[in-house]
């Protein structure tokens, strides 16, 4: 059941599509439900756009590119600032809408607010620092211009385990570069993206700028999207899988792409670590948002000495956590995004223990309504099991040994993917060592937790190409022009 609050939150909500500064009914006639995950109760129906709508949305945005394009960056940053102080007197309602739509626990919900919105504070002073360069060439003979312009119309796609926080990392930077975009949220949450729409209206975006379609047909709507020769550029936040098959489509119009894709993160704890600080940083990288995070620490790489006493205090810790509505008082552990989740989650497990592992706690799927997974410890796990080649994102901790560094650097990179990593060790030289062997994108050299706005987002190896957030971040949706002029004294 909804509560009356939920449900004055949820009327709030748009059920339509953006488009061209537009509410809209979709051309489909068809509608889509949004469920929560907890319950399994439709929440709220919307708009399920069709190919036709997908094509006036780029209409609309191809149409507003010269304008932004050429407003000036004060005025872009100022829309962004504006937007961040809105969302900062609704952020109880996004923290909540969050927890109805994907099932994260309030508490964490209200972190991705936060985390989320950073991005639009962070790139409204990121747009008037966009820069450039002049200067005499080697040879005398004459200026060298280096100029930054907003690389065009921009497709951007986002996936549902961070509702907020995926659709600001991209919307932010395009904004603040002068580009316009087509976005398409996920179809299980797609009502944090219209809702957010409603605050960049507000803080006076001009109409076409973005444009919102959310379908059930995501590859129906965007192949058509990609092709269309007015497209300049892709962003995609999702599973290595479709980010390749984009790719793919991609490079028949040579867009400019960035792709935010899976992950297999290894944690690894050396003998040395201060055990209460990776015990702790390991509840964060593992459970945070259900482990439904492509940051989540998917393999716990421990030395041989210490793995017991790193099992048993990291079991401890789990067996206190509370599942259950992520509404709910000191819920830390909320629903799975959906039956197939758990099913992953459950196969993995059964899995590892047909091969040997041991569970310390959990394993088992919550019978009633909601997709629950208990979260769960496993020992033991052997080489060769599902649990450390997939992406595991679900609540479900795996525990390997090594015995030295070369072996840690063997096994944290014996796998396809390269996004984050995380080290704890107390030796200095050790830690440096392994920022340059381990291949991945981002460290946690003794956190467990990194992401920040201000920092450059993203992945090597089948992890994805480009970066989000930092000053890298606007780069992406920002196109390098070179000038040269004669020198003007000869
Ligand atoms: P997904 O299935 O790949 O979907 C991501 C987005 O792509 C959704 O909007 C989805 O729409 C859309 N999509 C799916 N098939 C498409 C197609 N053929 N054409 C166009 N769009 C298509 O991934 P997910 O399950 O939502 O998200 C989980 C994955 O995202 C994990 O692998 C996770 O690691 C990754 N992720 C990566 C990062 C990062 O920054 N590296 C951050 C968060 C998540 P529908 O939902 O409507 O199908």
């Amino acid at each position: 059941m909804t509560s009356a609050t939920e449900s004055a939150l949820l009327a709030k909500v748009p059920d339509t599509l953006f488009i061209g500064g537009a509410w809209v009914e979709s051309t489909s006639g068809r509608s889509l439900d949004v469920q929560d995950p907890a319950t399994g109760v439709v929440i709220k129906t919307i708009a399920d756009a069709s190919v036709e709508d997908g094509a006036r949305a780029m209409d609309a945005a191809a149409e507003a590119q010269e304008s932004w394009g050429a407003t000036p960056a004060r005025v872009r940053g100022e829309i962004l600032r504006k937007t961040f102080d809105l969302l900062q007197e609704r952020k109880e309602d996004f923290a909540l809408l969050m927890t109805l739509e994907m099932g994260k626990p309030l508490s964490e919900a209200r972190g991705e607010v936060g985390y989320g919105g950073e991005f639009l504070r962070w790139f409204s002073e990121e747009a008037v620092r966009i820069g450039g360069h002049y200067g005499a060439n080697p040879e005398g003979t004459g200026r060298m211009i280096v100029t930054h312009l907003p690389v065009g119309p921009s497709f951007l796609i986002t996936p549902w385990n961070f509702p907020l926080a995926m659709a600001t990392r991209k919307i932010a930077p395009a904004i603040a570069a002068g580009c316009t975009m087509v976005v398409k949220p996920a179809a299980l949450t797609p009502l944090t993206t219209l809702y957010l729409a409603t605050l960049l209206e507000e803080a006076g975006l001009p109409k076409g700028v973005l444009n919102i379609v959310t379908t059930s047909k995501s590859g129906e709507l965007s192949s058509p999207i990609i092709a269309d020769p007015r497209l300049r550029k892709l962003s995609f936040t999702g599973s290595t899988p479709v980010g390749v098959s984009l790719l793919k489509e991609a490079a028949n119009g040579v867009l400019r792409t960035s792709m935010e894709l899976g992950g297999n993160a290894p944690f690894v704890v050396f003998e040395d670590a201060d055990l209460d600080a990776a015990v702790d940083g390991a509840m964060l990288a593992k459970f945070r948002n259900v482990g439904e995070a492509c940051t989540a620490a998917n393999r716990f790489i421990v030395h041989e000495s210490i793995a017991d006493e790193f099992a048993i205090r990291v079991t401890e810790k789990v067996k206190a956590m509370k599942i259950g509505r992520g509404t709910e008082d000191g819920v830390t552990i909320g629903p799975l995004i959906n039956a197939a989740a758990v099913k992953k989650a459950s196969d993995l497990v059964d899995d590892a223990v047909a091969r040997g592992a041991t569970v310390l706690t959990g394993g088992s799927a919550l019978e009633g309504e909601g997709t629950f997974y208990e979260p769960t410890v496993v020992s033991g796990v052997a080489a060769g099991s599902d649990i450390l080649r997939e992406e595991i994102f679900g609540p479900v901790l795996s525990i390997i040994t090594f015995t030295d560094e070369a072996d840690a650097v063997a096994k944290a990179n014996d796998t396809e993917y390269g996004l984050v990593s995380y080290v704890f060790t107390k030796d200095l030289a050790r830690g440096q060592r392994l920022i340059e062997s381990i291949q991945t994108g981002m460290m946690g050299l003794n956190v467990g937790v990194l992401s920040n706005a201000a920092a450059p987002f993203g992945g090597v190896k089948q992890s994805g190409i480009g970066r989000e957030g930092g000053s890298e971040g606007i780069g992406e949706y920002l196109e390098t022009k070179y000038v040269l002029t004669p020198n003007p004294f000869a």
